[in-house]
């Protein structure tokens, strides 16, 4: 065997080979117990394929690059608790990705099971090449997500991956540093923490933090570092008499007192504004008993009731996490006593098991489920489901959703019993129609109030551990946006969401159709350019808004009779009207001002004697070839040559043309409008004004924007000089990430 594997590295030194094969051993080791007939030959095989498809590659610190999955491998395998799959898979995670074998090599060589993990590994492996985008790092965090509903081991291999990174930062360049630092506490810490895995989630925001704030956390290690010989004198002083008792008591135990990570100090000294010195938990003393499963229970009561003989227990730190445990499969007795020399000490006290699933988390926690079906239906399976159920809204807003979704990993959790007495768990905070939601969808959207503790109270009530809480509903209630104020889980959030979406969506036609009617009556045509003039007149941001508040008497269409866009009398009138004739000039009034015949008016002077105005259906601006059109008791409209109109206009009514030219000047601005087509992204109208206002510095009338399914159409009004001007404006949004069309706006029919 061992010859074998020594052929492979025929090409690297002596001493690289024997580190190789010493951690291959090392990986071994800690399989041992649990290696079933073959699994050695399959881990053989991994780690040779690994060694060969990676033989040329080194990692940034010039080590031989398979070194890397196998800590990866043995992280799997030692720190998280998984098997000889997992670590077949942590040993090939990077092949596919970075090698020429492909995910049909690993099925044919190993297996199905085998190949669906390596290739959820590699679709999730290309989140370090985001840079602060954050649709897509949210896209990927959901991706991520879905890899855990789909196999979690996917998910805990890939923990075990960015940990391995993380602890050999050292040689990256610093922009590399901070940017896999900030994205371990974005995504992977809080996931750690969620799926229990306590000491990697600590281990893991102490390096970002080194990372991240290398003054900060140095001078924290240093303090450590300083204190710790009295911590340890303290510790064992603390100590002393317990063990006394315990083992008196006849129970069987390791205890000993551990320092808190450093980010968790340096959390305390930053939310309680106190120094290091004043930070008093800075370490934990813990129990681990030995204990069989029928009696761990009873045996850390006896524990506790040992401690707080001793020293004098906090009534408001007591932590029951053994008859309640976490949402992440958490076991342990939390105490906090007065210790010797008046401080407080923080004592958890656990059995073997449930410091393995502190330890361990999700793998601990299914390996002793297997075991004993009668330990607790696991927790992580309700929340596993949970997730499942929101990533199958195809409606949910992935940035919302991962918002909500984070702040669900984080807060803190209450215990919340059914008028049955089942027990459901929720994030403090959650109020009572967060509870509805989380009994069922059905329930939440109907409940009009709630009874918590047999008294009534209104849907926004906060709950507390321990409530009791029977929900009312009525056939008749509907989600209303006020509900978004206080919900707070990303369940009932995005349920609401999505159903507003959709109500407001189908309100919104109704609106649509209604203003037509109302257009159709005023002979005026539905035509974007009016559409976006009523939108601004009534200070709606987008079409959609204009026509929901139609619909739901948010605007008032009264008044739009009189309505009259900068001073001209009304919207454009319907071409199909036949009341060209009543516009027809009263040709001593209207020619008073013009110039002799052959010459040509000139727009844009400062000292115009002439009555003028642009026309609406293609806004010319200077640097347009333009024509007058004569129009009665409105003097002369302003019509590009190139307007659909002109050529109707040039060919019946020739006599009312006027030849026109534009002045020089550079102080008047003039409307004109952009169309803007492309992908619909988060901040787009954000990017479009920076443009405008930030870049060109241009006043912009109105910027309306639609979009359906992933586009957007908008359209913008702007004030601009010159035809220049509009071309630069257009070739600098043009620039925009996804802009797809841009062009100038004509007043086309809908
Ligand atoms: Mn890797």
């Amino acid at each position: 065997m061992q010859n074998e594997a020594l052929k492979l590295y025929d090409k690297t030194d002596e001493e690289e080979k024997k580190i190789i094969l010493r951690e291959y051993r090392g990986l071994l080791k800690a399989l041992k117990q649990s290696l079933k007939k073959g699994d050695k030959a399959m881990l053989r095989h991994a780690f040779e394929m690994a060694v060969e498809a990676h033989k040329y590659m080194r990692r940034k610190s010039g080590e031989p690059y398979i070194l890397h999955p196998l800590a990866v491998a043995k992280i799997v395998v030692e720190e998280i608790g998984l098997g000889v799959t997992s670590a077949t898979c942590a040993l090939l995670h990077d092949t596919v990705e970075d090698t020429e074998i492909s995910l049909e090599d690993i099925e044919r060589e190993f297996n199905k099971p085998i190949a669906k993990i390596i290739d959820g590994l590699t679709k999730i492996s290309n989140v370090v090449d985001i840079k602060g985008d954050t649709t897509l790092q949210a896209e990927n965090f959901r991706k991520i997500l879905l890899t855990l509903v789909d196999d979690p081991r996917v998910i805990l291999i890939k923990i075990a991956d960015r940990l391995h990174n993380m602890r050999t930062l050292e040689s990256m360049n610093r922009e590399k540093q901070l940017k896999i630092a900030s994205e371990t506490t974005y995504i992977y810490s809080p996931l750690a923490h969620r799926l229990g895995l306590y000491e990697i989630k600590s281990e893991m925001e102490d390096l970002a933090m080194k990372y991240t704030q290398p003054d900060t956390y140095v001078e924290i290690a240093q303090n450590l570092k300083e204190t710790r010989r009295d911590r340890t004198r303290y510790i064992n002083e603390f100590i002393k008499p317990l063990k006394e008792i315990l083992t008196a008591n006849g129970l069987e135990f390791e205890i000993y007192g551990r320092p808190k990570a450093i980010h968790s100090i340096y959390n305390k000294m930053r939310t309680k504004g106190v120094t290091f010195e004043e930070v008093y938990d800075l370490f934990a003393i813990r129990i681990i008993l030995k204990s069989p499963l029928d009696r761990e229970k009873e045996d850390c009561w006896k524990a506790y009731s040992v401690v707080t003989d001793i020293y004098h227990p906090s009534t408001e730190r007591l932590r029951d996490w053994i008859s309640v445990p976490k949402g992440n499969g958490y076991e342990a007795l939390h105490t906090t006593v007065m210790g010797p020399g008046g401080k407080w000490v923080e004592v958890q006290i656990r059995s073997d098991r449930m410091n393995e699933i502190a330890e361990k988390g999700l793998a601990a926690h299914w390996k002793y489920k297997e075991g004993a079906p009668n330990v607790q239906e696991s927790k992580l399976d309700s929340f596993l489901q949970h997730l499942r159920e929101i990533l199958n809204n195809p409606d949910t807003d992935t940035i919302d959703f991962i918002q909500d979704f984070k702040l669900d990993l984080f807060t803190e959790e209450i215990y919340i019993y059914t008028p049955k007495g089942d027990m459901r768990v929720l994030p403090k905070g959650a109020t009572a129609l967060d509870f509805a939601f989380d009994i069922h969808s059905e329930l939440g959207m109907k409940s009009i109030g709630a009874k918590v503790n047999y008294k009534l109270v209104p849907l926004s009530y906060k709950l507390h551990s321990g409530d009791q809480v029977e929900v009312i509903t009525s056939s008749k209630q509907k989600p209303s946006e006020e509900w978004l104020q206080f919900l707070i889980t990303a369940k009932a959030k995005s349920k609401v969401k999505s159903y507003l979406k959709e109500g407001k969506r189908r309100v919104a036609e109704q609106g649509k159709e209604i203003l037509k009617a109302k257009l159709a009556q005023m002979h005026a045509h539905m035509s974007h350019f009016n559409l976006n003039e009523i939108c601004a007149h009534y200070k709606k941001t987008s079409h959609q808004e204009l026509y929901y508040a139609v619909a739901t008497g948010g605007v008032d269409l009264k008044d739009l009779k009189n309505f009259t866009p900068h001073g001209e009398k009304l919207l454009q009138p319907n071409r199909d009207a036949k009341n060209d004739s009543k516009n027809l000039l009263n040709e001593g009034e209207a020619l008073k001002n013009l110039p002799a015949k052959g010459e040509s008016v000139i727009l844009g002077d400062s000292n115009d004697k002439i009555v003028y105005k642009l026309a609406q259906c293609c806004q010319p601006i200077p640097g347009d070839n333009v024509f007058g059109f004569s129009t009665a008791g409105e003097g002369l409209t302003i019509h590009r040559t190139d307007c659909p109109n002109a050529a109707k206009l040039l060919a019946n009514y020739g006599h009312r043309i006027i030849k026109t030219r534009w002045g020089k000047n550079k102080e008047i601005s003039f409307l004109a409008g952009v169309r803007i087509i492309g992908l619909d992204d988060v901040g787009v109208i954000q990017k479009i004004t920076n443009v405008i206002s930030g870049d060109m510095k241009m006043n912009m009338r109105s910027l309306s924007i639609d979009s359906k399914d992933g586009i957007f159409e908008g359209a913008i009004m702007v004030y601009v000089h010159d035809r220049e001007e509009l071309s630069q404006l257009c070739a600098k949004l043009g620039e925009l990430d996804g802009i797809q069309k841009i062009e100038r706006l004509e007043n086309t029919m809908e």
